[in-house]
């Protein structure tokens, strides 16, 4: 079943002109949506109602889906995400908690900067890479999001504040290129003229490094920025952290990323999350360091959030600030993370949790 909050302006055009409908409807249609994020095709004066009856008729007979997949009584008509919870922290970071319409919940983070309004977008329910310090993983996947529920989280947040957004992290729940036909019909209605038209050059995509999908992704030349989650300098120590490590050793990440590096022309990023006494060593710094010239890579450093039950705390301030001097010395770019919104469950799946009940 299709949802044509998921179609490109290609496909949308496509299915209108298919009903009999005129082209420009397509673009009226997919500027409502995208352009100035309506939740309801109630809200789209310009649409004839029997163009809008006519696409409720063929939601009701099954050939295209704007209506949710049980029907529940709050009839929605193009798939629209609802917040149930909204927590504002004193930095004036916000954290969405949004539920789909089949029920499952997801996280989005809204962050305020000097130059713009980020958000951080979930790409899965759930998430099968196991990461040992991320709460997202600890139930496994449920589900891959459609690209409306993920373009959605952006146009409810858009509304909410009644701003734009400028800047997206696909660093929420999830990992985008386990998600990747999705993931790229995401960027490519995210970045049309016609829609929310979001500059691709304010977009990053967070991987923890699935090798195939990043020479796949930079194939794409979708104009966006890579960052890949590295979080250890060497594959024994990588393993104890990321279960994937066991599939793609650091060897094939950074072949992986110069090739990403040549293709796009592109610098890639490397997170690095600090974790005390474990990764945040001389000696780990100076590896780091090498990785990072043999691709051109920038890193982005930031304390381990602790999750409760992961068991992992993070460096000391005065710590991730000597490790950070020590990669400076080597002649790397670094940045370190600031953590927003602790105080409201900022990290990573902690806010869904507490709603599931694993968390206290
Ligand atoms: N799956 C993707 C994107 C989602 S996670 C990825 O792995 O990159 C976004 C970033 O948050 C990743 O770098 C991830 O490793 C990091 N992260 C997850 N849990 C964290 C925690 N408890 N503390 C700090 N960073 C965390």
């Amino acid at each position: 079943m299709q949802d044509i909050k998921s179609y490109t302006l290609t496909e949308l055009t496509e299915y209108i002109t298919s009903l009999g409908e005129p082209a420009f409807r397509a673009k009226q249609l997919y500027q409502w949506m995208h352009e100035k994020c309506v939740a309801s095709l109630d809200d789209m004066s310009n649409i004839p109602k029997a163009l809008k009856e006519k696409l409720r008729s063929d939601a009701a007979n099954g050939s295209v889906d704007i209506t949710p997949a049980d029907a529940t009584p709050q009839k929605v008509d193009i798939t629209t995400i609802t917040p149930v919870d909204i927590r504002e922290s004193r930095d004036g970071t916000r954290k969405y908690l949004f539920e789909l319409p089949d029920g499952e919940l997801i996280e989005s983070v809204l962050m305020r900067y000097k130059y713009g309004n980020t958000v951080c977008v979930s790409s899965q329910v759930g998430c099968r890479m196991g990461c040992r310090f991320c709460a997202s993983t600890m139930d496994g996947l449920t589900r891959n999001l459609t690209p409306a529920e993920m373009l959605d989280q952006i146009y409810r947040i858009t509304r909410d504040i009644n701003e734009r957004i400028s800047h997206v992290v696909v660093m929420g729940m999830g990992e985008p290129m386990d998600n990747y036909d999705t993931l790229i019909t995401f960027l490519r209605i995210l970045t049309s003229p016609e829609g929310y038209n979001l500059s691709r050059r304010n977009i990053t995509v967070s991987t923890c490094g699935l090798t195939e999908r990043i020479r796949e992704f930079a194939d794409e030349d979708t104009g966006v920025t890579l960052a890949i989650s590295l979080h250890a300098p060497d594959d024994e120590l990588r393993r104890t952290m990321m279960p994937i490590a066991n599939r793609y050793s650091i060897a094939e990440i950074t072949e992986a990323a110069k090739y990403f590096f040549d293709r796009t022309g592109r610098r890639i990023t490397y997170e690095y999350a600090l974790v005390r006494d474990t990764n945040d060593s001389e000696e780990c710094a100076h590896k780091l360091a090498d990785l990072c010239r043999q691709t051109g890579a920038h890193v982005n450093l930031i304390p381990v959030n602790p999750v409760t039950g992961r068991g992992y705390a993070p460096t000391a301030d005065d710590g991730v600030r000597a490790f950070k001097n020590k990669l400076e010395k080597q002649g790397i770019n670094v940045t370190i993370r600031r953590e927003l919104g602790q105080d409201i469950d900022g990290a990573c799946g902690q806010l869904r949790k507490r709603y599931t009940g694993d968390l206290r």
